[in-house]
C-alpha cells in the first residue's frame, strides 16, 4: 500500500490536482485545485458540489429569517 495519495487528474488540462481535506461543521470537505489552469472543485461527503452552493448553504439561514419577517 502506497502511503501517498493518488491525486485525481484535471479534466481540463490533465494535470495532477492538489487535494486539500477539510472538516467543516462535521462534514468531510475536499477541495481539489489545479494550479495549471487555475480550476477548483469541491466535494462534500463524497459528492461534487459547486462552491457557490456552499455559499448558498451558509447564507440560506439569513434568507429564511428575512422571508419570515
Ligand atoms: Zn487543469
Amino acid at each position: 500500500m502506497a502511503s501517498s495519495t493518488m491525486s485525481a487528474r484535471c479534466p481540463r488540462c490533465a494535470a495532477h490536482l492538489v487535494e486539500i481535506h477539510l472538516d467543516q461543521a462535521g462534514r468531510a470537505m475536499v477541495m481539489r485545485s489545479c494550479s495549471t489552469c487555475d480550476s477548483r472543485w469541491w466535494r462534500r461527503d463524497g459528492e461534487d458540489v459547486a462552491f457557490s452552493s456552499i455559499l448558498d448553504t451558509v447564507s440560506s439561514t439569513k434568507k429564511v429569517a428575512a422571508a419570515r419577517s
